[in-house]
């Protein structure tokens, strides 16, 4: 069977060697940019590693996606396991991470005051509509005024009334009031809890894992997909025909680029171009050592949100140096010299090296987003145009559910 992949970011990469290995399909793949990675791509600048977009880790509570990623890797020798040290910049203090687990570090008469909010909103059973009912109603109100909400208000550039709460599904915890209680008389641990650990490449970072995956395959960089034409047995791109495609670009874009679909596709593609996603900036620097794989910064004092300390990840992230490197990361589009102007009010005596903005980092779900969604995939399924990965599914993947949802396509539709 004739397949192209439209990517080749982790679902891309994934996808093709699964159905290389469990359908003997050879697929061709096309990608934009000059080497895999898409959102997992890094740089390499002046010795430190530059993750262009976050500070990409790997970890899956998935048997099976685990199990297929380390079949590929030398697990003991080309990883290393890292203990997660997350912290939260509060009035000047580094408290614990998660916030909830760590009031015990609060100053008295703060901590008081939330544990009363906690009581009080563990008594209102109110169903939440939206994200910011979801915060108060879990974590009442003092916790959501000093860090939940100017945290996600920084992330999510918008009024998180407006963010749905379909996304959450999984993603968050939803701790109650009693476990809140008992993990901070008993002083909970980030080692004792889920993703306390994580696995990173001794050399490369994500690129490494891209570049792995990516070896053996068919694969054209630099091509840009920008025309789709439908044909009755498949599709049609740049004069070539396939029998299927998987598309794993973003999926406002098919509007623009597919001829020849059913009406009711046609309303499909249309009706998900208005879906709403947000980007990030960020500046790799160099800085001061320490100990923290991550710090959040929910106050207003600078428009930073968190900074990754992606030189704590492996050593050989910073070579030529005897100083530290770390990401310092903002949401939306701010320049190289916006970005500049913040260090100074940031821990760490940060040296600015190299900055990127992406686009579209997030995607953000609004009440219909789920349906829209659901909908152009079905529709176009029957066109032989299948959809996969972060901005194709419209879902907020990581990179092991990306991986899983490729596994269940190979399995659903080959
Ligand atoms: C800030 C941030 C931090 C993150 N941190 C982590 C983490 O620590 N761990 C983790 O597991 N996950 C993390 N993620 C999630 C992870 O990045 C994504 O789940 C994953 O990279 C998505 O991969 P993808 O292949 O679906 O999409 P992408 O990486 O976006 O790949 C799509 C590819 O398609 C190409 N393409 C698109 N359109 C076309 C076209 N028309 N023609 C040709 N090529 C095209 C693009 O160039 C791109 O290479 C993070 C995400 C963000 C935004």
């Amino acid at each position: 069977m004739k397949v192209l992949i439209i990517g080749a970011g982790i679902s891309g990469l994934s996808v093709a060697n699964l159905l290389s290995e469990r359908k003997g399909i050879s697929a061709d793949i096309w990608e934009s940019n000059k080497k895999p990675g898409g959102l997992i791509e890094c740089d390499v600048v002046r010795g430190f590693l530059y993750h262009k977009v976050g500070g990409h880790v790997f970890n899956s509570k998935k048997t099976d996606v685990l199990n297929w990623f380390w079949g590929k890797f030398d697990k003991e020798n080309e990883f290393v396991k890292v203990d997660r040290n997350a912290k939260i910049l509060l009035q000047n203090k580094l408290v614990g991470y998660p916030l909830e687990n760590h009031l015990y570090q609060l100053d008295r008469k703060l901590a008081s005051q939330v544990v009363k909010d906690l009581i009080s909103a563990s008594k209102n059973d109110k169903v939440e509509k939206n994200f910011k009912e979801f915060l108060l109603n879990t974590f009442g109100r003092t916790l959501c005024d000093m860090y939940f909400f100017p945290y996600n208000e920084k992330i999510w550039q918008c009024n998180l009334e407006k963010v749905s709460l379909e996304w959450l599904e999984g993603k968050l915890p939803t701790p109650d009031l009693e476990k809140i209680i008992v993990d901070n008389i008993f002083k909970k641990k980030e080692d004792e809890m889920v993703h306390s650990t994580f696995f990173y490449p001794v050399k490369g970072g994500s690129q490494f894992i891209a570049n792995r995956l990516s070896e053996g395959l068919n694969i054209e960089y630099g091509l840009t997909v920008d025309s789709i034409q439908i044909h009755p047995h498949g599709v049609i791109v740049n004069n070539e025909f396939y029998e299927k495609l998987i598309f794993t670009g973003d999926v406002r874009e098919l509007n623009f680029i597919i001829e020849g679909l059913s009406e009711s596709a046609y309303s499909a593609v249309k009706n998900v171009t208005s879906l709403l996603s947000h980007g990030t900036s960020n500046i790799l620097c160099e800085c001061d050592p320490t100990d923290l794989s991550w710090l959040y910064i929910p106050e207003s004092f600078t428009r930073a949100h968190r900074i990754i300390y992606t030189g704590n990840f492996s050593k050989f992230n910073n070579t030529n140096s005897q100083r530290s490197s770390c990401t310092v990361e903002f949401s939306g589009k701010l320049t190289e010299d916006e970005m500049i102007n913040e260090l100074d009010k940031l821990p760490g005596n940060l040296v600015p090296l190299s900055s990127n903005h992406q686009k579209s980092s997030y995607v953000i779900h609004e009440s219909k987003t789920k349906k829209s969604v659901e909908t152009v995939k079905s529709e176009l399924a029957k066109h032989n145009v299948l959809l996969l990965g972060r901005f194709a599914e419209w879902e907020y993947f990581n990179m092991d559910t990306a991986i899983a949802s490729a596994m269940s396509l190979v399995e659903n539709e080959f």
